[in-house]
């Protein structure tokens, strides 16, 4: 871990845990948390380190790769992936004891062959599409599916540990619809003679907002980092605590007199003499570049300050006006955070850019240092009585 870097994404490991533990007592049932696209930009290690130290039972990633990736990060948990290129080499899963989700009827045959080469019994948990159109076996192949699934277990070559499937969240009908043809999946892969351990339909929408679709286990990504999965909930309304703050430092500091032009294509005139600091972060960062003139705001020494000027590739400006005095270089700058602590949520971002704070997160880029920021668990009644903080 490089220290002093200028642009840092601070990773609360108290704040995964405590959403992981906030997590499985609404639910009861088993935790999978998603780290994929690199644990949502928090870094997939970081995350599933903290997950599983928060009571997660599985960690999931999309890709072979991510999970194998985990492997050689030394995650040592159980790991589950489900989405694999028609070339992705189930042999090194196996060999790294890596779980892979099946959708498909030559996935299982060519998981089974490579369990028989090693002469081991691979882990495969069934994806099931009931209603997403995505990924997943469709219901017209489950009978094919389940029929030589439980052959292949009963060879000793593999054995099923779970079914699951993804909701398309198009609302609570669509969500019943999607569950009960989930219930036939789970009755026609007993009768075939399967008995899964593990159940799984929802994420994190369907875990905060719907109990009956629990079944004993839920996959949540967006939930563990403490976000909301719901335009009109904030994180604090649903128990969740945001994990990241995005930070960085004042490098530069001008004051300039009324008129002066800011960035690129001088979009922003100052009206008044004011003082601009100069922050290293840009769009190769994942600050979206659009945000230019949109009123977001970072904080500064606990105040909000507008940005200003066109966002560049690896600096933005901010107006700190009436802050200069009290300024340095080096002074930390946050780009959001946990709003309980007075930061910018993710969510103004989002919100600018008509997406989710899902994507926001998510295209972080590579020259952010993630750091891990350790700390009593947040959920210890009393940090102050001995062993409270333990
Ligand atoms: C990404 C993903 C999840 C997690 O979704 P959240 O909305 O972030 O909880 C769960 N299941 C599957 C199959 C996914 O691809």
């Amino acid at each position: 871990m490089r220290s002093g870097s200028m642009r840092v994404a601070e990773i609360s490991l108290p704040a995964i845990r405590h959403n992981v533990g906030r997590i499985r007592e609404l639910t009861g049932g088993a935790v999978i948390v998603v780290v994929k696209a690199g644990g949502y930009g928090h870094g997939a290690a970081i995350a599933a380190n903290a997950a599983l130290a928060g009571g997660a039972a599985l960690i999931g990633t999309a890709d072979l790769e991510e999970a194998l990736a985990l492997r050689e990060a030394g995650v040592d948990g159980p790991i589950l992936c489900w989405l694999h290129g028609v070339r992705a080499d189930f042999g090194a899963a196996i060999d790294a004891g890596i779980e892979i989700g099946v959708s498909t009827g030559e996935q299982l045959e060519r998981l089974a062959a490579a369990a028989a080469e090693r002469g081991v019994r691979a882990t495969a948990q069934l994806k099931l599409d009931t209603g997403l159109s995505r990924n997943g076996a469709a219901p017209d192949e489950w009978a094919g599916l389940f029929a030589r699934a439980a052959e292949l277990e009963a060879a000793g070559l593999l054995r099923v540990r779970g079914v699951f499937s993804h909701l398309a969240n198009a609302g609570d009908a669509e969500d019943r619809a999607q569950a009960a043809r989930f219930d036939e999946a789970i009755a026609l892969l007993r009768a075939a003679g399967v008995e899964p351990e593990l159940m799984h339909l929802a994420a994190s929408a369907a875990t905060l907002s719907s109990p009956h679709l629990h079944y004993n286990a839920v996959r949540v990504g967006v939930a563990a980092y403490g976000l909301s999965p719901f335009a009109d909930k904030t994180s604090a309304q649903l128990g969740l605590v945001p994990a990241m703050t995005l930070r960085s430092e004042i490098v530069a500091l001008r004051g300039v007199p009324a008129g002066t032009g800011v960035s690129y294509g001088f979009n922003h005139i100052c009206e008044a003499a004011t003082t601009l600091a100069l922050v290293p972060m840009g769009y190769a960062d994942g600050m979206p570049r659009a945000l230019n003139g949109s009123g977001a705001w970072v904080t500064v020494a606990g105040e909000p300050r507008p940005i200003v000027g066109r966002i560049g590739m690896d600096q933005f400006i901010i107006d700190v006006g009436p802050l200069a005095g009290r300024l340095s270089l080096g002074d930390p700058v946050v780009l959001f955070g946990d709003p309980e602590r007075g930061y910018p949520p993710v969510e103004i971002w989002s919100g600018l850019m008509r997406t989710i704070n899902y994507e926001i997160i998510a295209s972080i880029g590579p020259r952010v240092i993630r750091e891990a920021v350790d700390g009593p668990d947040l959920d210890s009644p009393d940090l102050d009585s001995p062993g409270g903080a333990a």
